[in-house]
């Protein structure tokens, strides 16, 4: 019984951290396949995996988990080529949601998702997914080699490029000063990664797979301010030329954003750049000026730390 009951087991933690969240999402997928309600049609269509930045369109996108429960309730945007979207809002209001119409992890009710103009229903799942990359919040690490999980991002990858690519993500050196170097085992048995050199590690895994859209899921806590200012930088780099959706926590993220959309109860309640919800005086400038002011509890409580 416990034969059987391991791998069961071992599913349903899998399918929980899918369904939850963004963790990650191609690994899931490989372990998992595809959940069956979607299916591709006999005709989909395909786009290349990596190429120009592609636009990301919501079109009045209705949806729910279940039929009695609308959760977004006509949510349209457009990302052109290379443009930069965010995401922000209180849990629950739909942020997650929106994603997971991206990767079409399921169908929208009403309205469309296209990429590059097309209804992401026309397209063949797994070109959709592969022409999406995603820095998730909190990354999953294989029982493996440092140079395996960050290799794992395009298969077949020589020593060089990863090697090129954990420099990008700035862990390259922190690698090197490991007894066995990129030999090193990392996961559940091996070395413990803290939460930033994990997100260095999904970074350089997302240089490699060199996706057409990137979807970034910030940490929402996990890391102090300094490795996450870091991070930023490097997050900044990996969006370059990207069409982008960021799911943002903390707000000092999305200044740069082409559009923020705040999200509320599955609407969108405000949009605009960074500037023009300020001036708008609204719920983006309400959630702002809290922001900052806990930013400055936490900068005199750390300098008061440090003396
Ligand atoms: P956010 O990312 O902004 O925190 P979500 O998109 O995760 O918000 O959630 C929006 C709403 O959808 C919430 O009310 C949440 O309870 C619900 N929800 C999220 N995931 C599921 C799911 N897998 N099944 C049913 N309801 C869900």
């Amino acid at each position: 019984l416990i034969q059987l009951y391991q791998p069961l087991n071992f599913l349903g933690v899998v399918y929980r951290e899918v369904k939850q969240g963004l963790i990650d999402m191609e690994q899931m997928f490989a372990l998992l396949r595809t959940p069956q309600e979607i299916t591709d049609r006999a005709d989909a269509k395909t786009i290349a995996p990596q190429g120009a930045a592609v636009s990301v369109e919501f079109r009045d996108v209705r949806f729910g988990y279940s039929p009695d429960r609308e959760i977004l309730h006509g949510v349209s945007f457009r990302a052109a080529p290379g443009q930069k979207i965010a995401l922000v809002g209180p849990t629950g209001s739909g942020k997650s949601t929106t994603s997971r119409l991206l990767f079409r992890f399921y169908d929208v009710t009403e309205g469309a998702v296209l990429v590059d103009g097309i209804d992401v229903r026309d397209l063949a799942q797994q070109a959709l997914r592969a022409a999406i990359g995603v820095v998730p919040q909190d990354t999953v690490l294989f029982n493996d080699s440092i140079r395996y999980n960050i290799a794992y991002g395009r298969p077949g990858a020589t020593q060089a490029e990863v090697e090129q690519a954990a420099k990008f993500a700035q862990i390259h050196d922190f690698v090197m000063s490991l007894p066995q170097g990129y030999e090193t085992r990392v996961g559940e048995r091996g070395l413990k990664l803290s939460g930033g050199e994990k997100q260095r590690v999904a970074i350089a895994r997302t240089m490699l797979k060199n996706p057409r859209i990137l979807v970034l899921d910030e940490a929402t806590s996990a890391l102090d301010t300094a490795t996450e200012q870091e991070i930023g930088a490097s997050l900044r780099q990996v969006a370059r030329d990207r069409t982008t959706l960021v799911i943002a926590h903390r707000l000092s993220t999305v200044i740069d954003a082409d559009e923020i959309l705040v999200l509320r109860d599955g609407d969108i309640a405000e949009r605009g750049t960074h500037a023009a919800l300020l001036a708008m005086d609204g719920v983006y400038a309400a959630m702002w000026a809290a922001q900052s002011e806990m930013a400055e509890a936490e900068d005199t409580e750390a300098a008061l730390a440090t003396g």
